[in-house]
């Protein structure tokens, strides 16, 4: 038995670091251009054109493009307003359309609707909200209002109810608390300025919170509906679940074009947000999408569209987390101490980093423990 375990854990381990290693040493080596060419962040070819495609609707936060014959993406700038902050976009057929996320607000929801309404006059199915964050689902209002159902997987009402609603205009001093106490016992100048950004995001997303009309999907997918076909008209969408970033997130992939909107289950460049994230179970869902052909574009949750290499990129940075927290576990560093300590590698110094305790602490802390179960 403990053998088979060994083995089992040998064999994780050694799956992870060939995961690992396509971004990690592999990337010095040369050898394969495409590869390298991942390793410097440039998009595929398909990606590149969809990027630089005209835009459909163009309002500095957030511009749709044309993707593919009916599949156009939304991708955000929050530099220039937070009114989506997300990507998403919309998939027309014959007969229907599916809008993809809710966003930050119903100022972004509209835009959404508007560039829909530019690219077809098609009835609209659905709105899907890729998962329950709010930059996901506070712009929820403008559909309802729209009378536009809003599908979603079955855990997004409770985490919406639990996370936003049940705090809305209440004292938030529990909210807070975890992050003052951090800032309190900070050990280290880094980790003090890592509690204060925590703060400062915490606030604004109370203020977010208490000044949205939160709008609670009215469709839920149970995880045993899914995969969920849709016909849209000469036109198919899947709905699929995989795990990883919250509790609850969907897919919607448009097989014919090889297109799919992943969500917050990639984030292009930027550190993936892992607060509530399995990542474990996020490692495995990438490796799903890396065998994804290389032609599939990906419309990720932040950040631009991308092919494989924004799987890979993203795969390299878990790694190197949890090379840290392995590292770490190994010499016997408290955890507290773990999360303080890791830096940001030269490498991805350029990637977007949310807020550190919602990035990188739970990130490190569940590595932190795989490393101690044998896992990783
Ligand atoms: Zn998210």
């Amino acid at each position: 038995m403990r053998d088979a375990n060994r083995n089992e854990s040998e064999m994780t381990r050694r799956n992870f670091l060939r995961g690992a290693s396509l971004t990690g040493a592999a990337l010095a080596a040369s050898g394969w251009p495409a590869r390298r060419a991942w390793a410097a962040g440039l998009p595929s070819r398909q990606a590149q054109e969809a990027m630089s495609a005209p835009p459909l609707a163009d309002a500095g936060f957030a511009a749709a493009r044309k993707i593919s014959e009916g599949i156009y993406a939304v991708v955000s700038d929050p530099t220039k307003g937070m009114e989506t902050l997300c990507n998403g976009g919309f998939v027309v057929g014959k007969d229907a359309a599916i809008l993809w996320e809710g966003y930050a607000s119903p100022k972004g929801a509209a835009f959404q609707l508007d560039a829909l309404g530019k690219a077809s006059k098609t009835p609209v199915m659905a709105a899907i909200d890729s998962h329950y964050h709010f930059d996901h689902s506070f712009g929820n209002a403008q559909y309802a209002a729209a009378g536009i159902p809003i599908w979603a997987h079955a855990k997004v009402i409770p985490l919406m109810v639990e996370r936003y609603i049940s705090i809305q205009n209440r004292d938030k001093a529990a909210f807070f608390a975890p992050a003052e106490e951090h800032l309190r016992n900070a050990i280290s100048e880094a980790d003090k300025q890592h509690a204060e950004g925590d703060l400062n995001t915490l606030k604004f997303l109370a203020n977010g919170i208490d000044h949205t009309v939160v709008a609670l999907p009215s469709r839920s997918l149970d995880a045993a509906e899914l995969p969920m076909k849709v016909d849209l008209g000469g036109r198919e969408v899947v709905i699929e679940t995989y795990p990883g970033h919250t509790p609850g997130d969907l897919i919607l992939r448009v097989p014919d074009a090889d297109v799919v909107f992943t969500g917050d289950l990639i984030f292009n460049h930027s550190y993936p947000v892992t607060f509530d994230a399995d990542v474990l179970g996020w490692l495995k869902t990438l490796d799903v999408f890396g065998r994804y052909g290389r032609k599939t574009m990906f419309v990720p949750g932040h950040g631009a569209v991308c092919g494989q290499e924004g799987v890979e990129l993203e795969k390299s940075v878990f790694a190197d987390l949890a090379q840290h927290a392995r590292q770490m576990a190994q010499m016997g560093v408290p955890l507290r101490e773990a999360q303080a300590r890791y830096a940001v590698p030269e490498q991805y110094k350029t990637l977007g980093l949310f807020a550190w305790g919602f990035c990188i602490d739970r990130a490190v802390a569940q590595f932190y423990q795989a490393a101690m179960d044998g896992k990783i």
